[in-house]
C-alpha cells in the first residue's frame, strides 16, 4: 500500500487535476490519495473570513469566486448528464451553502476567532477531496476529521499522535498482520483530506499548519505502515535550493531523511517539516514527483544512499530573522547563563533556531523570528537586569533585517576545507556573515546573512559548491564600439560551446554605452542587444554605477571597452564592492601610480580580480607573461618594443605611392589607431603602454617619466581634430625624402618602446627603470626589421632570458584579437 499527496498546485487546474487521475488509476496496488485545497483556495478562504469578520461586504466577492472556481472544475472534469456529475455538484453546493451561511455570520457579528478561521479554512479541502473522489471511479472518501486529532499546546494545534493513531487504525481496520483491510483490494482508492483535524478535546474543526496535508500523508503511511510516501507536487523533486531563487537549482536524486529534515526545517517549502519524522521512524521512503512531470525520477529520501558522494547535497534559507546578541565580559566562566537565557525564552514561548557562541563566552547571538525579537530583547533583559546594572553584562542588542542560510549534507563531516571554503567564496563576493552556527554532527552549517544579500548568497553558494551543473559569471559589458560589439558576438557565438564543455555560463546582465543601458539578472538577449539598448531610456555613468553595485549580483565582472576617462573612474568603488573588473581600456592602469596601485591593492583585499592584458599587445600575452615571470622568482631586467600597431602599420604602409597623411587615414579607417589618431602619433598611447608594462614588471614610474622623442612637429597635436587631419599632408613632403635615405640604407622605421633597468641611488630599492620612446631605424639583422603589418612585439630581458631574450610577437591591433585577449581574461577569472 502507498500513500500519496497531491498539492494544491496538482489539484488546481483542470488539467492537472487530470493528470491526477491518470497517476492514480495506473497504481498497482492500493493507494491513499491525500489531497490539498485547490491551488490558492487556502489563502482565498483566510482572506475572505477575515474581511467579513471586518465587516466588508467584499466577502461576497471573494465568496462568488471560489463558488465559480468549484463549479468550473467540475463542468470540466466530470462528463456532462451523468448522475455521478449531479451528486457531486449538490454535495459540493451543500459545502458552499454551509460556507456561505458562516461567512455571513462572521458578517454580522463582526468577530473573528481561530475556531472559526480554522472552520472556513477547512472547506478547502473538504471542497477538493469531494471532487478527486468523485473523478476517480470506485474511490472512497473518508473524512480525515473523524481520525486526525490535534491538541492544543504552546497556543497551537499539535498532532494528538496516541488519539489518532487509535483513530487511524481503527478506521482503517488495521491489524499488524493484514495491515489495512480497507486497503487489500489490488485496485482501492480511499481519498483523504488532508491538513484538516480536529481538536481530540473539544471535537472542533483545526488543522495540522499551513502546508500540513503533507503531514497527513505522512501520519497515514506510518500509522498503516505504508510502502512508501509519494509526495506529488509542482516541482522535479527535491531541488538543490528553491527554484524560484537559484534558477539552475536543479533535483536531487537521493537525500538521508536528516538531510531533508535539515533542509525543510529552513524553509525548502517542498516538504512540510514534521512530514519527515512519522516516515522515517518507521523507515518509509518518501518520493517527491512532480505531477506534471510524472516521468522524471524525482527524489528519494531514505535511510540509506546508494550514492553518497557529493558533500553539500542542498541549501535553503529563511528570512525573517532577527539576531539578539547578549554580551558582557562578566559572562566568561559563569555556569548557568545558557540555561538561563533559554528557559527565559522557553517561558515565554520564543522559539530559538540558531545559537553561536563565541568560546570565550562573553557574547552569545541568538537567532529568533522578526516578531519574536522585541520580546526576546525585553524577556532577557529583564532576565539579566542585575547583571546589567553591575555592568556585568550589556543591555540586549537587536540586529534586525537578516536571512539565516542553512547548507546541508551528511557528508561535510569530516571535510575540513569546508568551512574555509565557504568563508572564503563570500568574502569575495563582498557577503559578510554577521553569525553562523554548526553543529557537532557537521550535517548543517548555518550562517546569517543581510537580507538584501540574500539572493546573492544562495547564489554565491550553489555556485561554488558545484552544486550548480554549470558555474555563472555575471558580466557588465561597458562601451559596443569595435571591441565591444566583438567581445558580445565571441560571447554569443561560444556560448553554448562553454555551457557544454566548460560547465561555465557567460550571463550578460548588462550592457551600456556613453548613452543609454539595459540591465537584466536573467541575462540579455545578444542577439537583440542593439534594439534593447535603442530603445533603453537615457543613461549616465552615475546611473551606470549605481545599477551595477545595486545588483548586488554575485560572480560580477564589469568589462570595460571604452576609452573612457569617466568610465575608468568608476573602477576603483567596483573592486570595493567586489565587482571584477577588466578593462581594455588604459587609462586607470596608466593613470598616476597612486592610482594604478590602489585599484590592484583593493582587488587583491577584496579578493576580486582587476584585469587589463590588452591594455598592451591587444590579445598577445605581454601582461599575464610578465606576472608569471615575477611569480617564479624572475626579474625583468630589459624591456625593448614595438607597441604601436598603428605607427608600425603607418610605417611599413608608407611608400612612394602612400603619402604619410594617407596612411595615418588607412590606420583610422581599418580601425587600429585610437579614435583620435594623434594619440597614437605623438607617442602617448604608446607611452601608456611601456608605463604599464614597466609597473607590471614591479617598477615605480610615471607618463611623465618617459622621454619622449617626437618624429614630428608639436604644432600638429596643439589644434583641433579637424586642424589636424587638414594640415597633416604638409608633412608628406619631408617624411617622404627621409624615407627614401632610409630606403637606401635598407633600413625600416621602428617606433620603439625602451625600459632599461639600472641599480638605485635610493636605498631600499635595489633597481629602478628608465623608460624612453622614439622613432629608430633599425636595419635587416635587428630583430625588429621584419616586423610586418600593424604587428607589435615585445623583447624581454630577464635574469632568466639574459643571454637570448624572450620575445612576443603578433597582431598588436584590431578589434577581433582586443576582443579575444578580452574574452581570455574573463575565462582568467571565471577559472579562479
Ligand atoms: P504543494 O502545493 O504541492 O504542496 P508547495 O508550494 O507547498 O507545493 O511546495 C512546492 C514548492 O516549493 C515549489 O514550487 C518550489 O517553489 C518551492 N521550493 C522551495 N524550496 C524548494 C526546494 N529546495 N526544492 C523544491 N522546491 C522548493
Ligand atoms: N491547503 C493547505 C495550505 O495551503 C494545506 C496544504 O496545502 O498542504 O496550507
Ligand atoms: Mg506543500
Amino acid at each position: 500500500m502507498k500513500v500519496l499527496k497531491f498539492g494544491g498546485t496538482s489539484v488546481g487546474s483542470t488539467e492537472s487535476i487530470l493528470q491526477v487521475k491518470k497517476i492514480v488509476e495506473v497504481q498497482t496496488e492500493p493507494v491513499i490519495v491525500v489531497v490539498s485545497a485547490l491551488g490558492g483556495i487556502t489563502d482565498n478562504l483566510i482572506n475572505m473570513a477575515h474581511e467579513a469578520a471586518s465587516g466588508n461586504s467584499s466577502y461576497e466577492a471573494a465568496f462568488e469566486s471560489i463558488v465559480k472556481r468549484h463549479d468550473q472544475m467540475i463542468r470540466t472534469i466530470i462528463p456532462t448528464g451523468t448522475s455521478r456529475k449531479r451528486t457531486l455538484y449538490r454535495k459540493v453546493h451543500a459545502l458552499l451553502d454551509e460556507l456561505k451561511n458562516i461567512c455571513q455570520g462572521l458578517y454580522l457579528l463582526k468577530e473573528m476567532s481561530t475556531n472559526m478561521e480554522d472552520t472556513v479554512v477547512s472547506y478547502g479541502e473538504r471542497l477538493s477531496s469531494l471532487i478527486v473522489s468523485t473523478l476517480i471511479e470506485g474511490a472512497v472518501l473518508y473524512d480525515a476529521r473523524l481520525f486526525m486529532k490535534t491538541e492544543q499546546k504552546g497556543g497551537k494545534h499539535m498532532l494528538a499522535k496516541t488519539e489518532t493513531e487509535q483513530l487511524v487504525k481503527k478506521t482503517f481496520k488495521y491489524s499488524d498482520s493484514l495491515k489495512s483491510e480497507v486497503c487489500q483490494s489490488k485496485k482501492s482508492v480511499v481519498v483523504v483530506p488532508g491538513f484538516i483535524a480536529t481538536d481530540v478535546v473539544t471535537g472542533h474543526v483545526t488543522n495540522l499548519g499551513r502546508g500540513g496535508s503533507d503531514y497527513t500523508a505522512a501520519v497515514l503511511a506510518a500509522v498503516l505502515g505504508a510502502d512508501s510516501l509519494e509526495i506529488w507536487t509542482d516541482v522535479d523533486g527535491f531541488m538543490t535550493a528553491d527554484p524560484k531563487v537559484i534558477s539552475n537549482a536543479y533535483a536531487i536524486d537521493e537525500l538521508s531523511y536528516v538531510e531533508a529534515m535539515e533542509l525543510c526545517n529552513f524553509g525548502a517549502k517542498v516538504v512540510y517539516p514534521p512530514t519527515i519524522y512519522p516516515a522515517f521512524h518507521k523507515n518509509i521512503p518518501i518520493l517527491i514527483k512532480n505531477t506534471f512531470n510524472a516521468d522524471a525520477p524525482g527524489t528519494i529520501i531514505r535511510d540509506k544512499l546508494r550514492d553518497n558522494s557529493r558533500t553539500i547535497k542542498g541549501i535553503s534559507s529563511i528570512t525573517g530573522t532577527s539576531l539578539i546578541n547578549v554580551t558582557g565580559l562578566g559572562m566568561v566562566g559563569i555556569i548557568g547563563i545558557n540555561q538561563r537565557i533559554f528557559s527565559a525564552l522557553a517561558k515565554n514561548g520564543i522559539s530559538v533556531f540558531l545559537v553561536a557562541q563565541a568560546s570565550s563566552e562573553s557574547s552569545t547571538s541568538i537567532g529568533v523570528r522578526n516578531e519574536d525579537a522585541r520580546l526576546a530583547a525585553a524577556v532577557l533583559d529583564n532576565e539579566f537586569a542585575k547583571e546589567i546594572a553591575m555592568g556585568e553584562m550589556n543591555p540586549m542588542s537587536i540586529i534586525d533585517g537578516l536571512a539565516t542560510v542553512a547548507i546541508v549534507g551528511e557528508n561535510m563531516k569530516g571535510n575540513p576545507g569546508l568551512a574555509g571554503q565557504l568563508f572564503g567564496v563570500l568574502g569575495r563576493n563582498g557577503i559578510n556573515v554577521i553569525a553562523a552556527a554548526q553543529g557537532a554532527s557537521e550535517t548543517n552549517i548555518s550562517l546569517v546573512v543581510r537580507k538584501d544579500y540574500l539572493r546573492k548568497t544562495l547564489n554565491v553558494i550553489h555556485d561554488s559548491f558545484f552544486l550548480s551543473e554549470y558555474k555563472v559569471l555575471n558580466l557588465f559589458i561597458c562601451g559596443v564600439g569595435t571591441v565591444g560589439s566583438k567581445l558580445i558576438e565571441q560571447i554569443r557565438s561560444q556560448y553554448e560551446e562553454l555551457k557544454e564543455h566548460s560547465r561555465l555560463k557567460l550571463n550578460v546582465v548588462g550592457i551600456a554605452t556613453s548613452r543609454s543601458a539595459v540591465f537584466s539578472r536573467d541575462g540579455i538577449d545578444l542577439d537583440h542587444y542593439r534594439e534593447v539598448l535603442a530603445k533603453a531610456p537615457a543613461s549616465d555613468n552615475q546611473r551606470l554605477h549605481d545599477e551595477v553595485v545595486g545588483m548586488n549580483i554575485f560572480n560580477s565582472v564589469f568589462v570595460d571597452c571604452t576609452a573612457s576617462k569617466d568610465v575608468a573612474r568608476l573602477y576603483q568603488s567596483f573592486l570595493e564592492h567586489n565587482i571584477s573588473v577588466i578593462a581594455a581600456n588604459k587609462i586607470a592602469a596608466s593613470s598616476d601610480y597612486t592610482n594604478y596601485m590602489r585599484l590592484k591593492q583593493t582587488a587583491l583585499t577584496r579578493g576580486v580580480k582587476f584585469r587589463f592584458e590588452t591594455n598592451v599587445g591587444a590579445g598577445l600575452p605581454i601582461i599575464g607573461t610578465i606576472g608569471d615571470l615575477l611569480a617564479s622568482g624572475d626579474r625583468i631586467l630589459r624591456i625593448e618594443a614595438v607597441l604601436s600597431g598603428t605607427l608600425n602599420f603607418i610605417f611599413n604602409t608608407i611608400a612612394a605611392d602612400c603619402p604619410f597623411s594617407e596612411t595615418v587615414r588607412l590606420a583610422k579607417e581599418r580601425g587600429y589607431s585610437e579614435p583620435d589618431p594623434r594619440i597614437d602619433l605623438c607617442g602617448k598611447d604608446v607611452i601608456r603602454k611601456l608605463v604599464i608594462l614597466a609597473r607590471e614588471a614591479g617598477y615605480v614610474v610615471e607618463q611623465d617619466d618617459v622621454e619622449k622623442h617626437l618624429f614630428m612637429p608639436q604644432a600638429f597635436f596643439d589644434g583641433s581634430l579637424d586642424d589636424f587631419w587638414k594640415n597633416l599632408p604638409q608633412l608628406d613632403a619631408d617624411f617622404e625624402q627621409r624615407r627614401q635615405v632610409l630606403d637606401a640604407e635598407k633600413k625600416r622605421w621602428r617606433f620603439v618602446a625602451k625600459m632599461e633597468t639600472q641599480p638605485t641611488a635610493d636605498e631600499g630599492k635595489d633597481m629602478e627603470a628608465r623608460c624612453s620612446v622614439s622613432l629608430q631605424a633599425v636595419d635587416q639583422r635587428h630583430p625588429f626589421y621584419r616586423l610586418e603589418g600593424s604587428n607589435n612585439i615585445v623583447l624581454l630581458t630577464t635574469e632568466r632570458y639574459r643571454e637570448y631574450p624572450m620575445l612576443i610577437q603578433g597582431y598588436g591591433a584590431g578589434a577581433g584579437v582586443t576582443a579575444a585577449g578580452v574574452f581570455a581574461n574573463i575565462m582568467s577569472i571565471a577559472n579562479i
